[in-house]
């Protein structure tokens, strides 16, 4: 990665998608995160955080693994909502893992349902930081 730029590839491993719409507000005309240096790359091979919503579903899980393992090191994974910290609305039920976050591995946890772009923002800060 170049000084504070950030590839980003996102996983849903379960999510509900309104993480997801949060996440979207990044990429407009207000949040604009590309003006920090950061974007969604297509392949977790041009990433630095991978950033993964929901409570993680079967399907998702082996999968979701290989695609942490291919981001180059150093890599930082990053939760986005409650239900991949193993809370919210997910939690306890018999078809929910134990948080995608939380099974992934993830050093930054933003909690919310859903978290605030500005929340989301201010994780993805923190990557940047800890990859500087
Ligand atoms: S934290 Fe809330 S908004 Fe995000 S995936 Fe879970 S239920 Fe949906």
């Amino acid at each position: 990665m170049f000084d504070k730029s950030l590839g980003i590839r996102h996983l849903v491993c379960g999510s509900c998608n309104g993480c997801e719409h949060e996440m979207n507000a990044l990429n407009n005309a207000y949040y604009d995160i590309t003006r920090e240096g950061w974007d969604i790359v297509a392949s977790p091979r041009h990433a630095d955080v991978i950033t993964v919503t929901g409570p993680m579903t079967e399907a998702m899980r082996e999968p979701s693994h290989e695609t942490v393992e291919a981001v180059p090191r150093p890599r930082v994974v990053l939760a986005i909502g409650d239900c991949a910290a193993g809370e919210g609305v997910w939690a306890g039920a018999p078809s929910a893992g134990e948080g995608a976050g939380i099974e992934l591995g993830a050093a930054i946890f933003v909690p919310g349902c859903p978290p605030t772009p500005d929340a989301i923002r201010a994780g993805l800060a923190e990557a940047a930081k800890r990859l500087a």
